[in-house]
């Protein structure tokens, strides 16, 4: 049976694969000319179950006003005509209710979780290396923000994640390279979180998928998702310019996949599928290590500015900022200058932070936070989208629970290894009847 799979994000990726596992003939098709080359880009590359965390919680509607116009917060709120953003936030307000959070909270990790498993076992399958460090340090630079850290401590012991509490002198010793003069009250350490350079993973992964038949069509723009009377569907194709002439126009397939991030929200509308995504902007900036005993070793958390560091092979990324209101992904000097900053203030010697490589990138957001992966209400029409800030640290165990649906409905396999309650497009009343 044919699949198609519009975006070669990582999520996009990830669902061709373990659908090429499960049998299906798949072609994934994407604007870029090479996979991983949108939000799956620039990203700070975490992976931290534990952690992953719905966006939507109580006290952030107070803290969003309270940042209101700062520009250098993390968290900026710029307020525009768009109907669709105003829709957005009244929903994303009924979900920071506590009650809420929690089963958002809940639903989010069961997913990570189990994507971590399987990233683990498709990286110890295919060997591939994607510059992947073990270990999460969270700084917190006042007694104040360590204090501020107490219901998340509650948490992770709650959900039997292990972690540890470390007062200044350990982190140093956990990263020797952390700055002296830099005041740090203290740090969280949570050993059995990792990160990875996420593009790098996608274009590997791409590399194994098309040895096993996939089959990408890239530079190929998806104008619209039409159903056929036969039950079948096409996607409408636009291939970049200058075209050769031999590219299709059309495809039609029994099964599609939208995989295509932030713009999935607009290929759906069309189809009566109405999906509540709206992008939530940050930033990154990468900078080569000039002196790796001075750079970080692993990951980090500057819990004061949310500014994630993280070492990816000679590099070391700088990532953070979450800005509501704008779908330009123009650089924003204030954004980017806190992130140098907060460079400059751990590891000034790192590198030079003069010459970072500057990114903005689009995190496809849902209300509440879980993504949406499953059938919907479209016979033969899938969705694997919204998957927020924590899309890298997902996506693995989403292509796989995909895939594992798709299946199913087919008659082939056990289908999804965990509950999907909460996780389909059932949860906005997308799903089948
Ligand atoms: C600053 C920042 C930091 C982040 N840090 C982390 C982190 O530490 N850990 C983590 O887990 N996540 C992180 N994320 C989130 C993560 O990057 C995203 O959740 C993830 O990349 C989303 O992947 P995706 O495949 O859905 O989207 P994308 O990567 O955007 O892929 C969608 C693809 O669809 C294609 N496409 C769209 N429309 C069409 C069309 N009509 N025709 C053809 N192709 C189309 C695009 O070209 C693109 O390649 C971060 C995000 C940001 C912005």
């Amino acid at each position: 049976m044919h699949a198609i799979v519009i975006g070669a994000g990582v999520i996009g990726v990830c669902s061709a694969w373990y659908l090429r596992e499960a049998g299906f003939e798949v072609t994934v098709i994407d604007r870029r000319p090479t996979p991983a080359q949108e939000t799956s880009f620039g990203n700070a590359g975490v992976i931290a179950p534990g952690y992953v965390t719905p966006w939507a919680a109580p006290g952030m509607p107070a803290k969003i006003l309270r940042t209101l116009f700062a520009s250098a917060s993390p968290v900026v709120f710029r307020p525009s005509a768009d109907p669709a953003m105003w829709r957005w936030i009244a929903r994303w307000l009924g979900e920071t209710r506590l009650s809420r959070y929690r089963v958002n909270k809940l639903r989010m990790q069961r997913l990570a979780f189990y994507s971590r498993t399987c990233l683990h076992e498709l990286r110890d399958r295919l060997g591939i290396d994607y510059e992947q460090s073990r270990g999460y340090l969270q700084l917190f630079r006042t007694e104040r923000d360590l204090a501020m850290a107490q219901p998340a401590l509650a948490l992770l012991r709650e959900n039997g994640v292990a972690h540890q509490l470390l007062d200044a002198a350990a982190c140093r010793t956990i990263e020797p390279g952390l700055a002296a003069g830099t005041p740090l009250a203290g740090g969280l350490h949570l050993p059995e979180d990792e990160s990875g350079n996420c593009p790098m993973f996608t274009r590997r992964l791409r590399q194994h998928a098309e040895a096993a038949g996939v089959r990408f069509l890239m530079e190929t723009t998806v104008q619209r998702i039409e159903v056929q009377t036969d039950g079948r569907i096409t996607v409408q194709l636009r291939p970049a310019e200058p075209a050769q002439g031999t590219e299709p126009h059309a495809l039609t397939a029994e099964r599609v996949a939208v995989c295509a991030g932030v713009d999935s929200a607009a290929l759906l509308r069309p189809l009566g599928l109405r999906v509540p995504l709206y992008p939530v902007k940050g930033y990154s900036a990468t900078v080569f290590v000039r002196d790796p005993l001075q750079a970080p070793l692993a990951a980090l958390m500057d819990e004061s500015y949310k500014v994630a560091i993280t070492r990816m092979g000679n590099r070391l990324r700088l990532a953070g900022t979450a800005e509501l209101g704008s779908r330009k992904l123009d650089l924003r000097p204030a954004a980017l200058h806190t992130l140098l900053k907060v460079g400059r203030d751990w590891f000034p010697g790192a590198g030079n932070y003069n010459e970072a490589t500057l990114w903005a990138g689009a995190r496809p957001m849902l209300p509440d936070g879980p993504p949406l992966i499953g059938p919907t209400r479209i016979a033969g029409l899938y969705l694997n989208l919204g998957h927020g800030s924590t899309g890298w640290a997902m996506a693995c165990g989403s292509g796989q629970l995909l895939a594992a649906q798709m299946a199913h409905a087919n008659g082939q396999g056990p289908g999804p290894q965990i509950d999907m309650e909460g996780l389909t497009p059932a949860r906005y009343g997308l799903g089948p009847a």
